[in-house]
């Protein structure tokens, strides 16, 4: 994604929530193949490892006590229970992809969405994805195929809460199209990146096109 300004910036600290199975992984993945600029936030988990998955990348899977010691020792920059486990987001990888000038992409669950943006306010957008219906999104996390009966019904019957907290984010979409939500997360990233707030060397652009120098 190409930037239109030769200004430095601030880091945008992008948040993608849904309930389970809208499709929030499908497009991060879509997301961080399409921009050399973002770096994907790796989540600590204390939830079993699904077929598929591999530790460092899509988690770091980790038991009670080792999560514990990561809370104790300040590691994390939000944590919270979700589906009966813990997950948090380590802050150290954060941070160094900021300084490194990117933007950073998380995949957490409104608790964790409240809990940056009580932290870093100006520089996260938080931007909700909806199913396009309730049928829609049990069929989803069927074909997904990573889950018994019984945690698909546990993650259809979180689904309205975590839809009730919609209204925390500055921009909601419908993954009805796969690829047409892709292109609205896109454009949300590069219209928040272009903000002006953002743009941390402004002043001393603007002195050199006036009059007086
Ligand atoms: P989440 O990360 O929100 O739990 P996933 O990205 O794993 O959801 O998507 C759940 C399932 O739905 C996956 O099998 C994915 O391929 C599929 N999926 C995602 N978006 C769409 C879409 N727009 N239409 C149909 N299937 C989709
Ligand atoms: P899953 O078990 O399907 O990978 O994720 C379950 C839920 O936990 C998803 O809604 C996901 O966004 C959320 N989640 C994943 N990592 C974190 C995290 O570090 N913090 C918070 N608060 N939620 C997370």
């Amino acid at each position: 994604m190409a930037g239109s300004t030769p200004f430095k910036r601030r880091g945008v600290l992008f948040i993608l929530s849904s309930p389970s199975g809208a499709g929030k992984s499908t497009i991060a993945r879509k997301l961080l193949a399409s921009d050399d600029n973002l770096a994907m936030s790796v989540s600590a988990t204390t939830r079993p490892i699904r077929p598929g998955e591999v530790d460092g990348v899509d988690y770091h899977f980790v038991d009670l006590e080792r999560f514990r010691e990561m809370v104790a020792a300040g590691e994390f920059l939000e944590w919270a229970h979700v589906f009966g486990h813990r997950y948090g987001t380590p802050h150290e990888p954060v941070e160094k992809a900021l300084s490194e000038g990117r933007d950073v992409l998380f995949d957490i669950d409104w608790q964790g969405a409240q809990q940056l943006f009580q932290q870093a306010g100006g520089d996260v957008v938080r931007v909700f994805i909806f199913p396009p219906s309730l049928t829609e999104l049990e069929r989803r996390l069927r074909e997904r195929g990573t889950d018994s009966d019984e945690v698909i019904s546990a993650r259809m019957d979180r689904a309205a809460a975590e839809i009730s907290h919609w209204d925390g984010y500055e921009y909601v979409l419908v993954n009805d199209d796969v690829d047409a939500c892709f292109e609205s997360v896109k454009t949300i990233l590069q219209a928040e990146r272009l903000k002006r707030s953002r743009q941390t060397s402004l002043i001393g652009f603007v002195r050199s096109l006036s009059k007086q120098g």
